[in-house]
């Protein structure tokens, strides 16, 4: 029996899809956080999915050079961690650090994602990222060091299922010694990064796609269960 968790003045039933959720939270500013270092956790399970370029980040050695947020992936990674019982781990403001390329000695947010695989608790990352409409496929699944990987081959699956176009590591592999995909496969974990375009995040109305949300899900409770 589904049961029902009260957050933010609305109640919502784990284990359903919160596609409305996502949108609603997409709506909201990015989340802030007083503490320069601290990152939004949402409790769960088995499978943590991240988003670490929900805000804004540094790009390359220049620190006064800031790439904007992947946008509506930390709204994505919350309502699917709602959805599914899943963890998600989302960068907050003002934490300007990138968490797909800082080394792991530097990075607060890789580091929570290697605490939760040695605890036992996590067994599967899956890594959330924003990239344009302009590259020709609707998303792009690194596999970083496992070209094999079976989690890879279940996404693209239910992605191709609903009629999206997947890449397969081109444009983005994730195979950088600093990505989080990278990293997590070097702790233990199965991990996929994930790159969804514009237009699935975002659309013409400020709503994700509903297809993609539902994929996505179907993905992170069949890693659950
Ligand atoms: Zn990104």
């Amino acid at each position: 029996m589904a049961h029902g968790v009260a957050l933010a003045n609305s109640v919502y039933t784990v284990g359903r899809m919160s596609y409305e959720k996502w949108c609603e939270l997409s709506r909201q500013p990015p989340k802030r956080s007083q503490h320069p270092f601290s990152l939004h956790v949402v409790t769960g399970s088995a499978v943590l999915i991240s988003a670490g370029h929900a805000v804004r980040h540094h790009r390359g050695l220049d620190p006064t050079i800031m790439k904007p947020s992947d946008r509506a992936t930390g709204p994505l990674v919350e309502a699917l961690a709602f959805s599914t019982g899943a963890m998600a781990l989302v960068a907050m403001e003002p934490w300007p650090g990138n968490s797909n390329a800082d080394p792991l000695e530097n990075c607060v947010f890789k580091q929570r994602v290697c605490v939760e695989i040695a605890s036992g608790r996590i067994h599967s990352v899956i890594d959330i990222h924003g990239m344009t409409d302009g590259h020709g496929a609707d998303i792009c699944i690194g596999t970083a060091l496992l070209d094999d990987s079976v989690l890879a081959q279940k996404a693209r699956g239910l992605f191709e299922d609903a009629g999206m176009v997947v890449a397969m590591n081109d444009p983005f592999g994730a195979r950088g010694p600093g990505t989080v995909t990278r990293v997590a496969q070097e702790h233990g974990a199965e991990a996929i990064q994930i790159e969804a375009c514009y237009r699935l995040r975002v659309g013409d109305d400020g709503n994700g796609d509903r297809a993609f949300f539902e994929a996505l899900c179907e993905l992170v409770t069949s890693q659950i269960t």
